[in-house]
């Protein structure tokens, strides 16, 4: 590992100026990804700035929305009674991932940041863009089982793997994060890029930034469920999984949010599969029919073909959980 300097500021401004100060500076929150990849060698940070104890830990009731610290740890949002009442997704995807010691340190937005979990990405000696910018892709034809059918590029197909993200691209959250030119709000949405010809530039945050909280619009009134499909019952990331919020109005589904994991290059939303079944009246053969549309746009590799259908049953048993009543 790189030798590195521990910068600890006082206050959120003097940690954006650490950061501007420093080229290779890079944040650290919980340290469960930052300190994996320095390990790896993938991070070469020269200074680490510690944003732990600038007070960006809470969860408050901002009015519509519900305001998720920063630094608020996985545990506290899988929790909070804010949380519960308001955003329940939110709790649902987090308890779904790692284990309770990770969540203890994890944060919110660690969880957001954590780098991709490709294999080639990690093993040294692999052509990777994400890892050295114009090298190829050893994935693309190689063990992609584990990898993206949605959202690729000829030059990566890895899955964003945060469980959080998942809820959050549901609930359309927004980020707000202050940098040297100020502060600014991110839809979700937009937050994650998709690779494209630039992989190793995955997130619309720009150098120095800082995020401050996820705001996450209330929605209490809907029903939620989020379904995780793995290899093993704890410690592993989606092979699939997909997050659901609805509400019913005289027994029609008159609002409906639908997002996936482990198939998107970023938090995959189902707009498609979303409108088609507004005003209908939930039923197994609406939900199927529905389901099918999640397959448009589909790059499927040598291995990961199995995730078409797999994300139609998933669709279904979210559909079906969230519409019962
Ligand atoms: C064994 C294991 C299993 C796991 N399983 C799952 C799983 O099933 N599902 C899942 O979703 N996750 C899983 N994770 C990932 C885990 O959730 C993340 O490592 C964690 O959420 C990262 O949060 P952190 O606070 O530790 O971030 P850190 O490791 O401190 O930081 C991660 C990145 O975010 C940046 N950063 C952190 N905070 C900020 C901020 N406020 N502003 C700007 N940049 C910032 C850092 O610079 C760094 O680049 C697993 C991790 C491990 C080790």
């Amino acid at each position: 590992m790189r030798p590195y300097q521990l910068l600890r500021p006082r206050s959120v401004e003097m940690a954006v100026e650490m950061m501007a100060a420093h080229l290779e500076a890079q944040y650290i929150a919980g340290g469960t990804n930052q300190i994996d990849m320095m390990k790896a060698g993938i991070h070469r940070p020269s200074h680490l700035v510690d944003i732990a104890g600038l007070g960006l830990d809470r969860i408050s009731d901002q009015g519509d929305v519900i305001r998720l610290g920063a630094l608020a740890s996985n545990t506290v949002l899988a929790t909070d009674p804010l949380v519960l009442e308001h955003v329940p997704m939110v709790s649902q995807t987090v308890l779904e991932g790692a284990t309770q010691q990770i969540r203890n340190a994890a944060t919110t937005a660690g969880n957001i940041l954590q780098r991709n979990r490709c294999p080639y990405f990690y093993v040294p000696g692999t052509r990777c863009n994400r890892k050295n910018p114009g090298s190829g892709c050893d994935a693309i034809g190689g063990f992609d089982r584990l990898n993206a059918i949605f959202g690729t590029s000829e030059s990566c197909i890895a899955v964003m793997p945060s469980d959080l993200a998942i809820a959050l691209r549901a609930y359309d959250a927004r980020v707000r994060v202050i940098g040297p030119d100020g502060m600014r709000t991110i839809p979700f949405a937009d937050f994650h890029r998709p690779p494209g010809d630039t992989p190793e530039v995955e997130t619309d945050l720009r150098k120095s930034e800082l995020i401050l909280s996820v705001d996450v619009p209330k929605a209490g009134r809907l029903a939620s469920a989020y379904h995780k499909i793995r290899e093993r019952r704890s410690y592993a990331f989606a092979l699939l999984s997909v997050g659901g919020a609805a509400r019913l109005t005289d027994g029609r589904i008159a609002e409906l949010r639908l997002a996936a994991g482990g198939v998107g290059t970023v938090p995959w939303r189902l707009p498609q599969v979303e409108s088609a079944l507004i005003d209908e009246a939930p039923s197994q053969e609406a939900f199927q029919r529905a389901a099918a549309l999640s397959r448009d746009g589909a790059v499927i590799g040598r291995q990961n073909a199995f995730k078409l259908p797999m994300l139609e049953r998933a669709i279904v048993r979210v559909l079906t959980d969230i519409t019962e009543t």
